[in-house]
Order: structure tokens, then sequence, then C-alpha cells
């Protein structure tokens, strides 16, 4: 590709827009970087653009730029935002930052072993790195948070890339091969930004491409069916056919790459090596070893990564355990399938819930979790949402509506749960929607949660 004069406009000036515009400056191209936000944080990131030859428009990011003749899209914009939407009626080329970092990569690059997935991603990419680093081999984990993409491809320090690839990501994808990819689920996630399952479900199926070794999961027809009529493997939480990895008597196995998948089965790991302990963590770690094995990786690198492999904060984190009650942060469960997973691997909860669904339907999540409820206690914008399917499938059980939308309210919230809850119950706050109507971020959710659990008097004052 000719990058040189090349004029492209970068939209949106955040950790990768920057890593963009500056990889594409270096090239040569003509770059002009835009950005709707014109406080001292841009001006300071747009004179350090400056200083690589870029121009930068602070104050409109919907205009495309005159001339522009391809733009580079940062993760977060929606694909009908004013400018894309201009530039694809326009005929220009669109790319996002993962499109990007695949034409800029040199011929010797580090191959690529990719995920994608509504649920799992961050947790499954970082198992496969760890899995990798214990063959010794030198991975980098990207694709959301740390390095850019566009800055991983051109490290020689990595001899493997670990990606996670969003379905924000791969919409603007059109050329991206990684060597091995699975998507690990797909459930109804940021469909107000696709319009439809249906176009979710097509944007994450890209990370297939041509020659990619695919791997699927066998428990999710949805996501097994993007995996194409012959995939390398498939993972289950069933035991194992030949062609599949899978789990036997407590044992992750692996029936897949092994010289005779019909007598053979090779022992990767104990469930007892996944942590946290849930069934949807043992399918992130199932995807993981299949994308490893279909590299190459052998058995015993998947026990030995798994066991050196740190949960990230807010998945499934346990807090502490006051008078018999274990308090669980899964804020990261921002979509009803998250919420569900967690749910699933509580005998009896007492559920925190809501925030933004970003038009996801709560019905089955509320219909399936119902015999585990011990009580629930609803926050955030959409928990009237929540409330109504409540009171359809699960008409005896508790509900405290503490009509918190602000902050400072997850003391009363926490409060309240800690009153419904028995000895032996888990609280969880797994919220199954976006933590934006009342907190910075998810991870700022989590830990008000944390917080005022800490502040839980113990054993808490508990009436009768
Ligand atoms: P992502 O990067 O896709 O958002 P994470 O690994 O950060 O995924 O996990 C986000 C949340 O999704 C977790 O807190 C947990 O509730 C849930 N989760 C993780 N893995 C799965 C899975 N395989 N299936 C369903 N839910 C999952």
């Amino acid at each position: 590709m000719n990058w040189k004069d090349l004029a492209v406009c970068v939209a949106g000036l955040g950790v990768s827009g920057r890593a963009a515009a500056r990889a594409l400056a270096g090239r040569g191209a003509r770059v002009t970087a835009v950005d709707a936000r014109d406080d001292e944080t841009a001006r300071g990131q747009a004179a350090e653009l400056e200083s690589h030859g870029v121009t930068v428009r602070l104050g409109d990011g919907d205009t495309l730029p005159p001339g522009t003749e391809l733009v580079v899209v940062s993760p977060g914009w929606r694909p009908d935002a004013p400018l894309p939407s201009a530039a694809v009626a326009a005929g220009v080329e669109v790319y996002g930052e993962v499109e990007l970092a695949w034409r800029l990569r040199p011929a010797d690059a580090a191959p690529w072993l990719a995920l994608t997935g509504t649920n799992g991603k961050t947790t499954a990419v970082r198992m496969l790195a760890a899995v990798l680093s214990a063959a010794g081999r030198r991975p980098l984990a990207v694709g959301n948070v740390g390095t850019p993409i566009v800055e991983a491809v051109l490290d020689p320090t990595y001899d493997v890339l670990a990606v996670e690839l969003s379905s924000y990501q791969l919409h603007w994808s059109s050329t991206v091969a990684p060597f091995a990819a699975a998507v690990l689920n797909v459930a109804p996630d940021h469909i107000d930004w696709h319009g439809s399952l249906d176009a979710y479900a097509a944007d994450k199926g890209r990370i297939y491409a041509p020659g990619t070794l695919a791997v699927a999961n066998a428990d999710d027809p949805v996501a097994a069916r993007l995996a194409g009529a012959s995939p390398v493997a498939a993972f289950t939480l069933d035991v194992p056919r030949p062609g599949q990895l899978g789990v036997v008597e407590g044992l992750l196995v692996d029936r897949a790459f092994v010289a005779d998948p019909v007598r053979e089965a090779a022992e990767l790991a104990a469930l007892g090596d996944v942590r946290p302990f849930a069934p949807h963590n043992v399918a992130n770690a199932l995807a993981a070893a299949a994308l490893a094995r279909a590299f190459g990786v052998p058995p015993e690198a998947v026990r030995e990564g798994l066991r050196a492999f740190t949960p990230d904060p807010h998945r499934i984190a346990h807090v502490m355990t006051v008078g018999g009650v274990h308090y669980v942060d899964d804020s990261k469960a921002t979509n009803p399938h998250a919420a569900g997973a967690s749910l699933a691997a509580c005998e009896s909860a007492v559920w925190i819930a809501g925030g933004l669904l970003k038009g996801a339907d709560v019905e089955d999540l509320v219909r399936s979790c119902a015999p585990r409820l011990r009580a629930v206690v609803l926050l955030g914008a959409d928990r009237d949402q929540i409330a109504r399917a409540l009171a359809r499938h699960a008409p005896d059980v508790p509900v405290v509506d503490v009509a918190a939308t602000d902050t400072g309210a997850m003391d009363t919230v926490v409060t309240e749960a800690s009153r419904l809850a028995r000895p032996g119950d888990t609280v969880l706050l797994a919220p199954a929607g976006a933590s934006f109507d009342m907190f910075t971020s998810y991870g700022a959710r989590g830990d008000a949660f944390a917080d005022a659990v800490r502040r839980l008097p113990d054993p808490p004052d508990r009436p009768g």
C-alpha cells in the first residue's frame, strides 16, 4: 500500500487514533486528525500530533475534510456517525484501527491469534497470552487496553499477538486475516449501534477470513454458524467428540489437536486451574487453549498458563464475606448475557441489577435466573424494564427499587442487599447494563460497590 501523500482523515484523538495518526504521518501520508472535543486535554494532544506533521481540527468531529482519500475511524465511533457516513456515501474507504494495523504490519510481522464475542474477550485473550508465555513464546495481548495495535504490529519484541477484536473494530475490517480465530459467543449487545442482532453477528463473523483456522463454540449455535462448515476445532463444556476440546471428569481435554482424535485425548488442565471458577470462564479457557493448540503450543503450557493467569478486576471478583454472605463484584457484566453467566454460577443470589440496557431485552435473563434469586435490588436508568420482567417471571422474589441514579446511592443499594441476604447467599453486582448513567465506567461502579461493602457493619444488622 502506498501511503506517501495519501490524504487520510483520522477520526477521533483517543489513544488509538493518535497512534494511527503518528504511524500514518511517519509513512508520509497527509494526515488530518479531527475530534469533537476542544478542551485543554484535546489541545495538548493536538500539539503533540502537530509536532509529527499532523494537521488537527478540533471542535468538529462530523465533517469530512475536503479531499480525504481514506478515513481511519476510532473504535468507539458508530458506523452511522456523520463523518464515516459521509465517507461511505462519497465512496471514500473507511478503516478501523485494526484494518490499518493489518495493512501497516511488516512482511515478517508476528502472526495474530484473534478472538471476539459478546463476552469474555478480555479474559480469554489474557488467558491466551499467559498460555503462549508458558510455551516460551513472546506474546502481547492487544486490542482493547494497553499498547495500541497499530504500535504493537511494528514492535519486533513480540513474536505472536493475542488480539481481542470488538464488533466495532471488526465492522471496519476488510482484509484482516488472523492465523487462527474464535468467536466466543454471540448475544444481544450494542444492538443500538449495529442496527440488528444479525448485523452484529455478521460483524463478529468477519474475524474468520479465508485461510484463518476457525475455532468454533459448539455450545453456541449462533457463534458456531459464523465459523463455517469446517472449523479446525470446536470447544464445548460437554464431553468432547473428536475434533473438539471439552471437559471430562473435572479435566479440560483436547480431542482435536492430537494425532488420533478418535482414540486419543490430551489432558490440558484441571477445572480448578480456571480462575475465577465459573462455567463461562471454563469456556473462555477452552477457547484460549484451542487457539494456542492451533498455533502448536504443547498441552502442558495450557495448564501452566492458566495457573499463571491473574483475573482482571470487576469480573466475578470476590470482595469479602460478611456474616456468611459473599459479596461479588461483576460490574463488567454490562449486558444480560454476561449477567446470566455469573448468576448461573451462584446457587442463591441477591442480585444487584440495572444501568443502561442499550436496547437489550432482559426477559430471557430474568426467566432463566428466577429460581436462583433470593431478592433483587435495582438501580440505574433502565431498572423499570428489569422490574417489569421480574414481575412477570419471578413474582415472589422481593424487589427493592432504591431509585438510585446517583453515584452516592451505592451505600443504600448494598445496605438493602445485605438486609435481604441470608448466610450462604451471594450478593452479586452483575448489572446487565452499562454504567454510564451513574458512573464514569464499570470500574468506578465496581469500586463504589466494593467500598460500600467494606463499610458494612459485621455482622450486618438484619431485622428478625
Ligand atoms: P469482554 O472483554 O468481552 O467485555 P470480559 O472478559 O471483560 O469480556 O468479561 C466481561 C463480563 O462478561 C464478565 O464480567 C462476565 O460477567 C461475563 N463473561 C465472561 N466470559 C463470559 C462468557 N464466556 N460467556 C458469558 N459471559 C461471560
